[in-house]
């Protein structure tokens, strides 16, 4: 038999997504390939005052702005959060956020755990994920592979992940980021989970849709 049901239309709201994690464990990798895979998401593009590493495109990986922008940012409220990470200071914009939500994209925001616990205290809903490396010697392996910190930045940051490390119970999710394919195969599976909550409709219109077609 045919299924004639009509589709319903439902105003859909954005999730807000935190993904968090050291220095060097892969988070850029992890959401670059989930996003290909899921379509529909914005990465949220941090200001920060840390000078670019080579391989970086500005206003793509990050809007990199000098200590007098980021203090007239902080200081106009234009960031959802902000915090000093490794001697350097990072922001989350709020404007884009805010629109891209509310246009029905989901936002991953990739920032540390201060942030994360700054961004849940504004949006309880937000879902968070921790990246983690499976061990502290691969994270050094990695860090170390990206050849763009001194010593002296590779054992501070090196200091930051097992302080990091030890909010894990704080978080939603946590993936161990062994095997690149795996750990996109979690996020993406989060993030469809997250699709299917029905808070992220417009529930009068889905009620009258459901219970009148
Ligand atoms: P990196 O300098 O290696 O790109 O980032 C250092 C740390 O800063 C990472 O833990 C990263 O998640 C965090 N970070 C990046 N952008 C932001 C941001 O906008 N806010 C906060 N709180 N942390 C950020």
């Amino acid at each position: 038999m045919q299924n004639t049901a009509a589709v319903i239309t439902v105003t859909v709201a954005g999730s807000l997504f935190i993904l968090s994690g050291p220095s060097g464990v892969g988070k850029n990798e992890v959401y670059k390939r989930t996003s290909e895979r899921l379509g529909s998401i914005y990465r949220s593009v941090s200001a920060t005052t840390r000078a670019p590493r080579e391989n970086e495109i500005a206003d793509i990986d990050y809007r990199f702005i000098s200590e007098d922008e980021y203090d007239s940012m902080v200081a106009r409220g234009e960031m959802l959060e902000y915090a000093g990470v490794c001697g350097n200071h990072y922001g989350t914009p709020q404007q884009p956020v805010q629109e891209k939500l509310h246009a029905g994209l989901d936002v991953v925001l990739e920032i540390d755990v201060q942030g994360m616990y700054l961004v849940r205290a504004k949006y309880p809903d937000a879902v968070t994920i921790f990246l983690a490396p499976p061990n502290m010697s691969e994270l050094e392996r990695r860090l170390r592979g990206r050849d763009t910190e001194t010593e002296e930045k590779i054992q501070l940051r090196l200091g930051i992940a097992r302080d990091e490390i030890k909010h894990i119970p704080e978080y939603d999710y946590l993936i161990i980021n062994d095997d690149l394919d795996v750990a996109v195969e979690q996020l993406c599976t989060i993030i469809a989970a997250t699709r299917c909550r029905p808070t992220r409709l417009d529930s009068e219109q889905l009620l009258r849709g459901l219970l009148d077609g």
